[in-house]
């Protein structure tokens, strides 16, 4: 297990508590579990919102969601504009309940990574109060930012539903929180051998961060109401000596060995490592291989498009294979969601000269200008937008290259 000075992202629950008091999140669990385990301290104070901040990576993402309605906290939209000053790529799923106009005013131009808005219900699932004022920072939220996603606990209000884009509703999927809701209503999870938290959207999946409570206890995500791994507190302790603890050492064993009792083995987040795409790909380009002219992929389910085969055919034609770009999304899925397994990059490459021959998990990163030297070279740009970096590879001559969504994209 490789130790990082620095967290690559972090949930924040702002206070404890949430008004919302929905039927599908165990409120009671957890407020039960701070009275035993937790110091008393139920609102983060702005000061130990930047004191942890610090202890995150910059340029990494931060969500402001965790176990409660982040505005509750009067100074949320105070600590979400300092961490997009600060470079941070933020997060934030809210009901706007509490959200006053000048907080809007506050956080009105920042360009957030995902705004995810939970919206009121018929059935009162959510205890949302629709007043005048709710609905008028409502209409000027949905107005000015784009949101990602409406998440609804029941038939959406009719006091809304004219407000919101109905492509963007996602509907109603009550799930049990990790084995924290129990009751026949919800699915179980049991999953077994090796496991990988893949949390996140179909787009984008792998997005595991820990989270803190206002106290600065860091539990293992906003599933873990029950507190069951506290890993430390991010306020006297540094990520370093986190990591080092038992806990953590315990939740990372533990997703190796099912024999180990960890939340993630009651969790729908937890993905078996044969079901993850990485291993998926893996096998298809098994398959590809041993028959070049099939459309039809047991490992993929079946019949893929035909843009499809022929990225995997760039993989499996290339002696050399090079993954440009090691920034945020890298350290974000590249190991963590076991691409490499598939991929099976030889080279790394970048334009940031600071780790130049460097070696990430034994393959070395080399300064673009020697990517030249390397014959039937297939270069996968690893970033979102890669419009910059693909001039720049024609420019030298180097027109063998694919987009790391290219290959997401034969999964969704
Ligand atoms: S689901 Fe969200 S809004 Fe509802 S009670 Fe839980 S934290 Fe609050
Ligand atoms: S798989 Fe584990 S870490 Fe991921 S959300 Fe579930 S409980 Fe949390």
């Amino acid at each position: 297990m490789s130790i990082s000075e620095k967290l690559h992202s972090l949930e924040f629950t702002l206070q404890l508590g949430c008004k919302l008091n929905c039927k599908f999140c165990p409120q009671e669990t957890l407020i039960r579990n701070f009275k035993l385990k937790g110091n008393g301290i139920t609102r983060l104070s702005y000061e130990n919102f930047k004191k942890c901040l610090e202890k995150v990576e910059k340029g990494a993402t931060v969500t402001f969601s965790g176990m409660a309605e982040p505005f509750h906290n009067r100074e949320c939209a105070k600590m979400l504009k300092h961490a997009y000053k600060k470079g941070y790529k933020i997060i934030l799923a809210t009901t706007l309940v509490d959200m006053t106009l000048e907080d809007f005013e506050i956080i009105k131009d920042i360009e957030f990574d995902h705004f995810i808005l939970h919206i009121p219900d018929e059935e009162g699932n959510s205890k949302f109060l629709i007043t005048p004022e709710y609905l008028e920072v409502f209409k000027k939220v949905v107005n000015s930012i784009d949101v990602e996603y409406y998440s609804c606990h029941g038939t959406v209000h009719h006091a809304v539903a004219n407000l919101i884009k109905k492509d963007k509703y996602a509907g109603l999927d009550p799930i049990n929180r990790a084995g924290n809701l129990k009751s026949e209503e919800y699915q179980t999870y049991s999953p077994k051998g090796k496991i990988t938290c893949i949390v996140g959207t179909d787009k984008e999946k792998g997005k595991w961060a820990p989270s803190m409570l206002p106290d600065g206890t860091l539990v293992l995500c906003c599933m873990d109401y029950g507190m069951k791994h506290i890993l430390g507190n991010l306020i006297n302790q540094s990520w370093a000596e986190i990591q080092a603890g038992e806990e953590y050492k315990k939740y990372i064993a533990g997703l190796e060995d099912d024999t180990i009792d960890i939340l993630c083995r009651q969790c729908n987040g937890a993905c078996e490592e044969k079901n993850l795409d990485s291993t998926k790909l893996k096998r298809a380009l098994e398959e590809l291989k041993s028959n070049p002219n099939q459309t039809s992929f047991q490992s993929l389910g079946g019949k893929i498009e035909e843009d499809a085969i022929n990225i995997m055919k760039k993989i499996i034609s290339a002696r050399n294979i090079c993954v440009f770009g090691l920034g945020k999304l890298f350290r974000d899925k590249y190991f963590v969601l076991s691409w490499n397994k598939g991929i099976c990059a030889n080279i790394f490459s970048d334009n940031n000269n600071e780790i130049w021959n460097k070696e990430t998990n034994g393959i070395k990163c080399i300064p673009p200008n020697e990517l030249t030297e390397y014959k039937d070279l297939l270069i996968i740009t690893h970033m979102k937008n890669d419009s910059e970096v693909s001039k720049q590879l024609d420019d030298m001559g180097l027109y063998n290259h694919i987009n790391i969504y290219d290959i997401y994209r034969i999964f969704y």
